[in-house]
C-alpha cells in the first residue's frame, strides 16, 4: 500500500491536467478515441445514478483510480448535497442507485443516503473495499445492508493472497476473506436477490481482464475451496490509465506499452454499452459528469444548457441531448471485452 495519496505527496498527477497531458503526449497510431469510435457519443435511457460521496479511505491501493486515501480528508459530499442528490434523483428515470468513493462507509450521511434511496424503492449497490466492514463503527454493516436488501458490490483484485496483497497493501486479503465470511453469515452471496453479492476483479498487471465467466468459475471454486466463501456474482474490470494506476505505468516503464494495448484491443462491439451511456455520476461536490472517470479526470458534461452542471441546476432533459465528453483514457473502457462499473461490456 501507498503511504499516501498523489495529492498529499504534491505529485503533478495529482492533477487532472498533467494526467490528460501525459496521456495525449504518447505517439499511438489511432490513439483519437472520438475518431476511432467515428460518430459522437451519447446518452441512452438513463438507468443508473452513481454518486461519489467522497475520497476517504481506510486504504491506500496502488491502482487507485480516485486517489482516495486516510489524507482525503476534505472531499467529502455534505447532507445538504445529498438531498440535493436525492431532489435530482426524482427527477429521473434511474431504477439504480450506486454510492461509491473512497469507502463511502466512511462518509458520516451514508447511511442516511442509502435509507433516503431504500425509502424510494431504489435498488441500492454499495461500493464496498471488504476491509472496512472490520473496522471499528462499521462492524454491523453486514446485517445492516442485509435489511436494507443494499446489493455489496465488494472489490477483490485476485483470489490469490499474493496478487491482491501487491496491489491492496499487506493485510489486506486476509482482512478482505474475514469480511466475505461476515457478509455470508448475513445471508450474502446464496442466491437471494436481496442480499446480492457481487465481487469486482481486476488485473494485478499490465494485462486487460480476462474471460468473466471463466473468471468466475475460477474464483467461485477456490474461494469455496479455501474458505467455505460464496458469492453471486463476479464482475471483471480493466484497469483504467488515470490516477495512481497512470502513476504507476509511468513509474514502472509500462505506459506506452499499455496504452497501445488498449488502443489495439478496440472493440467497437462494446460501444453501445459504454456505461457514461446509461449512468449520470456524481461528485462529492454535487457536480455532474459522464462517468466517475470523467469525474477523476474534472472532464465536466458539455452541451447547450448542460455546460458544467451543477445538481442545483439539474436538469434531466437538457443531460439527455449532451455529448459525452472522451478522451484516451475512454480506450481503457473498450478494450477487449469492453470495462464498465457493470463489468464486461460484450
Ligand atoms: S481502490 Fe478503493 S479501496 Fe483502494 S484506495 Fe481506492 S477507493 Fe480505497
Ligand atoms: S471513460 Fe468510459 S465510461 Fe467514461 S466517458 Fe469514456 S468511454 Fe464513457
Amino acid at each position: 500500500m501507498l503511504p499516501t495519496s498523489l495529492l498529499r505527496r504534491g505529485s503533478p498527477l495529482s492533477g487532472p491536467q498533467h494526467q490528460l497531458a501525459l496521456l495525449n503526449s504518447l505517439i499511438l497510431p489511432q490513439g483519437n478515441f472520438a475518431e476511432t469510435l467515428g460518430q459522437p457519443l451519447t446518452p441512452a435511457r438513463l438507468e443508473i445514478f452513481q454518486i461519489n460521496i467522497g475520497k476517504l479511505c481506510n486504504m491506500t491501493c496502488r491502482h487507485c483510480h480516485v486517489d482516495s486515501a486516510p489524507d482525503r480528508l476534505v472531499e467529502n459530499m455534505d447532507r445538504a448535497t445529498v438531498d440535493l442528490c436525492l431532489e435530482a434523483l426524482d427527477q429521473t428515470t434511474a431504477h439504480t442507485v450506486d454510492i461509491t468513493g473512497g469507502a463511502p462507509e466512511m462518509n458520516p450521511n451514508f447511511r442516511y443516503l442509502v435509507d433516503q434511496c431504500v425509502q424510494r424503492g431504489k435498488q441500492v449497490i454499495d461500493r464496498c473495499n471488504l476491509t472496512i466492514l472490520l473496522a471499528p463503527h462499521y462492524e454491523d454493516l453486514p446485517e445492516w445492508f442485509a435489511a436494507r436488501g443494499v446489493e455489496v458490490v465488494c472489490s477483490l483484485p485476485h483470489y490469490q493472497e499474493r496478487e491482491t496483497d501487491s496491489q491492496r497493501g499487506d493485510g489486506t486479503y486476509n482482512k478482505s476473506i474475514t469480511a466475505l465470511q461476515r457478509l455470508n453469515s448475513a445471508g450474502y452471496g446464496q442466491g437471494d436477490p436481496q442480499r446480492r453479492l457481487t465481487l469486482m476483479a481486476n488485473p494485478t498487471g499490465t494485462g486487460l481482464s480476462g474471460s468473466q465467466a471463466c473468471m468466475e468459475k475460477e474464483w467461485q471454486a477456490a474461494l469455496l475451496n479455501n474458505y467455505g466463501v460464496t458469492f453471486d456474482r463476479l464482475i471483471a474490470l480493466n484497469n483504467m490509465p488515470i490516477s495512481r494506476h497512470l502513476e504507476w505505468l509511468a513509474q514502472a516503464g509500462h505506459l506506452q506499452q499499455y496504452m497501445e494495448l488498449l488502443v489495439n484491443r478496440f472493440n467497437p462491439a462494446t460501444v453501445s454499452g459504454l456505461m457514461c451511456r446509461n449512468t449520470l455520476s456524481i461528485s462529492w461536490d454535487g457536480r455532474v459528469f459522464d462517468c466517475d472517470f470523467n469525474q477523476m479526470l474534472d472532464l465536466e458534461t458539455q452541451g447547450q444548457g448542460a455546460e458544467g452542471l451543477h445538481l442545483r441546476d439539474f436538469n434531466p432533459r437538457l443531460l439527455a441531448d449532451r455529448q459525452i465528453r472522451t478522451d484516451r483514457h475512454c480506450f481503457g473502457c473498450t478494450a477487449g471485452s469492453g470495462s464498465s462499473c457493470g463489468g464486461a461490456i460484450k
